[in-house]
């Protein structure tokens, strides 16, 4: 992060704003409206200015601005058309130690003003450090027309019962909770229709109720989820929204900072990701793990790279959970073979090639395929193989040995729907030699059938992409 975003209370606290224009009318607006003691110094204000000093009564100075000025002020703000008077400006504020914003000079600003939008007590700040405040302005936009106005008073209403419920319900996971089902039930519903009375009624009840069985346990659960092969834009709602409400995360190698970045905050982290041949944590323990959190009340998130229950040991973790007595919940997401034939532009099923797909697993066990090569070799059939990087050239071996077409179209995708993806095509007698020039690295995915010709006319996802 370039910038420390962070809310100052700058009630009753002064500050001053040189310059006469709209920008210091915006500037001026904003502190005025923050409760701060404003002095504004311009030789005149145009109109808009001079609007914002009447309605807040804020001092305005009409001498040249000087280091007294700046006395007691904990920021200053320069808006002035006058390079001149805003390099002063920044020089009195720098010496006197106190921060200051120099609009439209990035350079001489120590801290920047994000785009706001004001629900308050609600605020949402957005910032690009200045380099597109282009972009800044439509994500205010969307917010402004996503966020109501009524969560404005949400905000107030959940704020006016703060200490009242961290006295009822000291245990803060239960806390944690009660307040979600404020936020996400009925509560917030009469709020938002401007049913205060009812929404007060049953808050009261909904507290007392809490207060109630505080000193039980909280209930844990794990929610094993899905996260698509890596672009964070194809999980799924539900996987979003226990994302957010989870209190440990277990993670491996396959999720990326994309989507982990989308983890509630300050959910505890725990890596027990497998590198091949290096088993960071054995099965069992993470089975195990899970079981004890969930016990202690927490809410457990095993997120798992594409879908649970295709290669992913899915059914082993949660069939223990089930032997324990835990409760959980099994949200699916896009497998490999879909995310990466999708963004290859590779279609798995085409009435002109394909009237059917197979998934198979080229991880050998014990030096050992144990693919069935026979009902692989079937005309018009995609073959998808998980886990064959290693063995690529044992594979398409096995495929030509059972006598499958040495023409026969194939591809590997490396690092499929993200950034990083990588696609290489030819056939199942060039791909081997291919995929090792090209220093493809795993998650590899490998697809072999005529539908891979498809993707020169179908690819569209394009970023860093060989052929
Ligand atoms: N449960 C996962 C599969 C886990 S097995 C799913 O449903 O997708 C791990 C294998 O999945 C990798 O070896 C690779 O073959 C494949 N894979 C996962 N993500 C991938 C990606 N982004 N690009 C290419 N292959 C991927």
């Amino acid at each position: 992060m370039d910038y420390l975003p962070v809310f100052l209370n700058v009630k009753g606290k002064r500050a001053v704003v040189v310059g006469g224009g709209t920008l210091a009318a915006r500037k001026a607006d904003l502190l005025a409206r923050a409760g701060c003691e404003l002095t504004v110094v311009a030789a005149a204000l145009n109109d808009d200015l001079a609007r914002v000093v009447r309605e807040y009564r804020i001092k305005h100075k009409t001498t040249a601005l000087c280091g007294d000025d700046l006395s007691g002020c904990v920021i200053a703000f320069g808006a002035s058309s006058d390079p001149a008077i805003n390099q002063k400006l920044h020089e009195l504020a720098t010496a006197a130690g106190i921060l200051v914003n120099i609009s439209d000079t990035t350079d001489l600003c120590d801290f920047i003003m994000p785009a706001v939008v004001d629900r308050s007590p609600l605020l949402v700040a957005i910032a690009s450090g200045g380099a597109t405040p282009l972009l800044t302005r439509m994500l205010k936009a969307r917010f402004e027309t996503s966020i109501p106005a009524a969560y404005g008073r949400l905000a107030e209403f959940a704020g006016s019962y703060r200490q009242k419920v961290k006295d009822s319900i000291p245990n803060m996971t239960r806390r944690r909770r009660f307040w979600e089902e404020m936020i996400d039930g009925p509560i917030a519903e009469h709020l938002f229709s401007g049913q205060e009375e009812q929404a007060t009624a049953l808050m009261d009840g909904l507290l007392d109720e809490a207060a109630r069985d505080s000193d039980q346990p909280p209930r844990g659960e794990v929610y094993l989820v899905g996260t698509g092969p890596g672009d964070p834009d194809l999980l799924t709602f539900r996987a979003l929204r226990l994302m957010q409400q989870a209190d440990v995360v277990l993670y491996d190698r396959l999720i990326g900072e994309g989507i982990l970045n989308l983890v509630r905050r300050d959910a505890s982290r725990i890596y027990v990701g497998k590198m091949k041949k290096e088993h960071t944590l054995p099965q069992e323990e993470i089975s195990e793990m899970m079981i004890r959190l969930a016990k202690e009340g927490k809410r457990v998130l095993r997120l798992k790279g594409g879908d649970p229950f295709v290669f992913g040991r899915g059914g082993e973790e949660i069939s223990s959970l089930a032997d324990n007595g835990v409760t959980f919940q099994v949200i699916p997401g896009v497998t490999a073979a879909n995310g990466c034939a999708a963004y290859a532009g590779i279609p798995l099923t085409h009435r002109d090639h394909a009237q059917g797909f197979v998934v198979v697993t080229g991880h050998e066990k014990d030096g050992q395929l144990n693919l069935n090569w026979d009902s692989l070799i079937q005309p018009r059939q995609t073959v998808v193989i998980y886990m064959g990087l290693t063995s690529l050239s044992t594979i398409t071996e096995g495929f030509l040995s059972h006598g499958a077409d040495p023409a026969t179209p194939a591809a590997v995708i490396e690092n499929g729907t993200r950034q990083e993806q990588r696609v290489i095509a030819g056939t199942l007698e060039s791909l081997p030699d291919k995929s090792v020039e090209a220093d493809i690295t795993s998650p590899a995915l490998i697809i072999v059938g005529s539908v891979v010709t498809l993707r020169d006319k179908l690819s569209w996802f394009a970023r860093g992409e060989q052929s």
